[in-house]
């Protein structure tokens, strides 16, 4: 009964379509699809409010039909980190793609001149970000004789300490050197600031976000000194967004989490201004052990990451929520409350990864299921495009 070649899957796959979500069996990588539209709601009703345009990120969920459904909901398109998410979603029918990040390698830039090419033959754009003169130099030569010029975003570094150059004058000679070469355009400014959004405070998260803000304008300024139009800034992720939809100057958000949402985004501090997500992707587990101290299930750190801590437990059966602590790649150990009863032998544990996008990685395939963890059904089995798209 694992299924997953007659609907097309390559691997073993917890589930068919139509089955109980009882039935599911384990580990596996479960997406409430009834919580996730909901989400979308939430976050085109946001956008909409606030007259900007998103772009969610596709390197959290890596799937073309995801990003498909985001699309027809009213995003603009997706962004992706990689040149290999790239390809994956624009071969999976994906017209609007913005690799936000620096490539710089020759072999790769080869590709997304490939993909540029083939994305505008359909009626589709690439779009990518640099850092660096070089970096300009060598995207212009990948794409030397190109037809089409491609948007290019100059990244600034608003406070990660990550890609982008420091705001100033150097930022408005990148532009210019990006006018200067015939198949590429300056596009606007990537602006993202990846910490910000993980502080707990929402106090700590506004004071972060207002030096962000101030930085990019001081850049805007600079770009109206030397007559040079910024057409767009884009950034902003999940646990920041409201800071820069309601800034006046983003006008695009990248977004993706809220889509999921994780456990490690359900530690912040609630902000009124931020809409509220759900949790839509549960790692389904079950015990296959268990003593008078505690039960121990079937999802260690291959089944979901942890670089943002342990996952959380979730019961939709209700009751008090159990401890997980790590039992190695395949393990949790499961602790109660004093008196709590600890699960069954066999009994289903829902766990809320604590970092959604490297827990999407680790799976092939997205159990997608409609009314619920407890009575609901299995509707589509969706897969994981871009898995182990790193180049
Ligand atoms: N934009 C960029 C450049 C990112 O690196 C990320 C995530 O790390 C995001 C947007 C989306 O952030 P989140 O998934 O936390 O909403
Ligand atoms: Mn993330």
């Amino acid at each position: 009964r694992t299924a997953g070649e007659a609907e097309g899957f390559p691997m073993y796959a917890a589930a068919r379509t139509g089955d109980a979500v009882a039935d599911i069996d384990t580990p596996a990588l479960v997406l409430d699809l009834d919580a996730m539209e909901r989400n979308i709601a939430r976050m085109a009703a946001f956008a909409r409010q606030h007259g900007v345009r998103w772009r969610p990120h596709a390197k959290m969920h890596k799937c073309a039909v995801l990003a498909l459904r985001l699309v027809a909901a009213g995003a603009v398109g997706a962004c992706v980190q990689k040149t290999a998410e790239a390809e994956a979603l624009a071969a999976a029918g994906v017209q609007d793609l913005y690799i936000s990040n620096e490539v710089v390698a020759p072999a790769k830039l080869a590709r997304v001149a490939l993909l540029a090419r083939s994305l505008q033959q359909r009626g589709g754009r690439l779009a990518i970000a640099v850092d660096s003169p070089e970096g300009v130099d060598r995207l212009a030569a990948a794409l030397a004789g190109a037809q089409d010029a491609i948007d290019v975003f100059v990244e600034i570094d608003v406070g990660q300490g990550r890609c982008g150059l420091p705001p100033g004058p150097e930022a408005v000679q990148l532009a210019r050197r990006i006018g200067a070469a015939p198949q590429l355009r300056f596009a606007g400014l990537q602006a993202y600031h990846g910490k910000a959004q993980h502080l707990r405070s929402a106090e700590d998260r506004r004071a972060a976000m207002a030096a962000v803000l101030l930085l990019v304008r001081d850049q805007l300024d600079a770009f109206a000194e030397a007559g040079l139009a910024v057409p767009l800034v884009t950034g902003a992720g999940t646990g920041s967004m409201a800071h820069e939809a309601g800034s006046g100057i983003y006008g695009e958000l990248q977004a993706g989490s809220f889509l999921f949402m994780d456990a490690d985004y359900a530690g912040n501090d609630t902000d009124p201004a931020q809409p509220v997500f759900e949790h839509a992707l549960f790692v389904k587990s079950q015990v296959i052990s268990r003593n008078a101290r505690h039960a121990v299930c079937d999802a260690g750190h291959k089944s979901h990451a942890i670089d943002s801590g342990l996952p959380l437990v979730h019961r939709p059966e209700g009751g008090a929520p159990w401890r997980y602590a790590n039992g190695g790649d395949e393990h949790g150990v499961l602790h109660a409350d004093d008196g709590q009863p600890l699960p069954a032998l066999g009994q289903a544990v829902w766990l809320i990864p604590g970092h959604c996008d490297p827990t999407v990685n680790l799976h092939d395939t997205l159990v997608g299921v409609r009314g619920g963890l407890l009575q609901g059904r299995v509707e589509e089995l969706l897969r994981v495009d871009a898995r182990g798209a790193l180049a």
